[in-house]
């Protein structure tokens, strides 16, 4: 049976989202006909055309209620038409000697979100005009988002889709009340590009590839089309979101869009369904309505050393675009640049912090392969794709691990560029960083969290905060970007423990051990030890009813309950001004302001 991988839209448009390529390097290894395509980045390189965006102007301009800056923007579409394919060239790399013109402040029509000069020349000094030209170029093309959605429609958003709609979504409901609106101007251009892809690769099986909540209802869409139109392809779907929302579905109305719903690794499922042989971890619904679940727990899967080489036959031709919304470098990493997406080992080595989904396999089944076939995968990426840099997308990659690699990579005399994940524990010494920068490594990310030593050691993080800073220490001395992930509201946390987080994060910026971070809110979510036994971290689950479709997080009652959006603001206000070098001489307290 062939089968067509699909990432649906909106997800990054920098590079590819690796679970297809991973998917499709599987199969083939098996002799499976399987073809790939992004989606994602196929319907923004339509979009952004001098001739949609006409269309889109026209409809807009009937709009009854248009806002100030929309009107602006109206009256200025003839630069827009006109910029807006020189644009996406030089976002897509295609012409590069627009660069200087795009980096002038005076090139672009007055917006709110367009930085003065002086910001301009602080961040990208007087030479930097590439990055300053795809910095404006991005806040050119975020203004016309907010137009589309303000006009057109409300869903869209440059790098996710409908993500509100399907953010919580206990009942399957509300997203086919969406599906059965008529088509909106973006399904329509999706659509399209989709059939043609049907028309040319005739698949038996769709497989979509869904990674997060913004990419549900665009492939549901997409499903309900090929039904109509082409109700001889049997159509399954899977990734991220699948695997931590779905798993206790129980509304098998879904099921009139899709046949399979797979989870976990895709490699396993996948090659069952299509070869035949016992299906596992794969819901269907039987002949009488009911919801099977075959071989749901299954722990069966292929070996980590077994899933071959990504393959990117099918994205190579795509005009990926590179972003930078925000001036920081290493921020910057994730949205510019087209990096090669592999991991060096399935699942985290540790796996045991309380706040992670460690119950699920893409955590808890921790595999490494030989170094050596690691870096023969990365050699034929290389040869695939032309680019040497790599993005390992591993949850956790272990020190030991990175130790080998780094050997590997120098004996081999590749000259590669690499950025992952790490825990930030006290292997990571001044000899090992310097090896890590010897061999690629330009950044690292790892999970700070909440930097209080009574929560660190209550989320089991294993780390302390005198061996994070210095391993953070000898990332930034050796030459590795740093970025930190952090947390706020873990249960029992309390206003003050809030202030002290933010105190040592504003240390560790203004020493120079970390150049990014990222605070998120605590969830707790059924597959984590804390949602398992919630006692554990001193609270309780409030009861509400199991919804029939998604089913992630868990509403809990703790003692000290803060006010979190209210420190929420502050903590990103203060680290989004760290983040620009400012604001460090400024008491924390004073970053939270009612
Ligand atoms: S938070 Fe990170 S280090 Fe902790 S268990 Fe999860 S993946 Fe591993």
């Amino acid at each position: 049976m062939k089968i067509l991988l699909i990432t649906p839209p909106l997800t990054q448009l920098n590079t590819p989202y690796p679970a297809t390529s991973h998917l499709l390097g599987f199969l083939r290894s098996k002799d499976i006909q399987a073809e790939q395509m992004d989606l994602s980045i196929e319907l923004i390189q339509r979009l952004f055309t001098g001739e949609k965006l006409d269309e889109i102007f026209q409809n807009a301009a009937s709009h009854p209620k248009l806002s100030k800056q929309n009107k602006i923007l109206l009256q200025n579409a003839d630069f827009y038409l006109k910029t807006i394919e020189p644009v996406m060239r030089f976002l897509s790399g295609k012409d590069n000697s627009m660069a200087q013109r795009f980096s002038d402040r005076n090139f672009w029509p007055q917006s709110k979100r367009f930085p003065s000069d002086d910001d301009l020349e602080w961040a990208f000094g007087m030479i930097g005009n590439y990055d300053r030209a795809t910095h404006l170029c991005t806040l050119f093309l975020k203004d016309l988002c907010d137009f589309i959605k303000q006009t057109i429609d409300p869903h869209f958003e440059l790098i996710r889709y409908a993500e509100s709609l399907c953010l919580r979504l206990p009942e399957f409901a509300p997203l086919q009340a969406e599906l059965q609106k008529p088509y909106s101007l973006i399904d329509k251009l999706m659509l399209e590009i989709f059939a043609n892809q049907i028309a040319k690769t005739k698949p038996e099986m769709v497989g979509f590839s869904i990674p997060f909540p913004g990419n549900l209802y665009s492939a549901l869409r997409c499903a309900q089309w090929l039904r109509k139109e082409h109700p001889e392809i049997k159509i399954s779907m899977g990734g991220g979101y699948v695997n931590t929302e779905l798993r206790s579905l129980s509304d098998s109305t879904v099921f009139d869009y899709v046949d399979y719903i797979i989870y976990d690794d895709g490699e396993l499922p996948l090659l069952r369904l299509l070869t035949g042989g016992e299906l596992v971890r794969t819901l269907y619904r039987s002949s009488t309505g009911e919801i099977v679940r075959e071989n749901f727990d299954s722990k069966e899967n292929i070996p980590f050393s077994e899933i071959g080489t990504p393959d990117y036959d099918g994205l190579l031709q795509n005009n990926y675009i590179n972003l930078i919304e925000l001036t920081n470098p290493m921020h910057a990493l994730w949205s510019n640049g087209r990096w090669n997406k592999m991991m060096l080992a399935h699942g985290c080595y540790w796996g045991k912090c309380t706040f992670c989904d460690g119950s699920l396999d893409y955590i808890h089944r921790y595999e490494s392969a030989p170094i050596e076939l690691i870096v023969n995968r990365m050699e034929e990426i290389m040869q695939q794709t032309g680019q040497s840099g790599f993005h390992f997308v591993d949850e956790a990659a272990p020190p030991a691990l990175l130790r080998k690699l780094a050997t590997e990579i120098i004996r081999r005399k590749l000259t590669v560029s690499y950025w992952t994940n790490v825990r930030f524990e006290k292997s990571f010494t001044p000899e090992l960083c310097y090896l890590m920068v010897q061999s690629g490594c330009i950044a690292i990310s790892g999970g700070l969290e909440v930097a209080s030593p009574r929560i660190l050691e209550m989320i089991n993080k294993g780390i302390t905060i005198e061996t994070a800073r210095e391993s953070m220490k000898n990332f930034t001395e050796a030459g590795i970007m740093t970025h930190a992930y952090l947390m706020y509201g873990f249960p029992t946390e309390t206003a003050q423990e809030t202030l002290d987080s933010l105190e040592v994060v504003r240390g560790l910026f203004e020493e120079g051990y970390i150049q990014s971070a990222f605070w998120h809110r605590y969830a707790m979510t059924i597959h984590s030890p804390s949602g398992l036994q919630p006692e554990s971290v001193g609270t309780k689950h409030i009861e509400t009813p199991k919804g029939s479709f998604a089913n992630n997080e868990i509403p809990f009652i703790t003692t000290h309950e803060i006010d979190l959006e209210y420190y929420g603001k502050g903590l990103n206000l203060a680290t989004y001004n760290y983040m620009q070098g400012a604001g460090y001489e400024i008491p924390v307290r004073q970053w939270f302001r009612k």
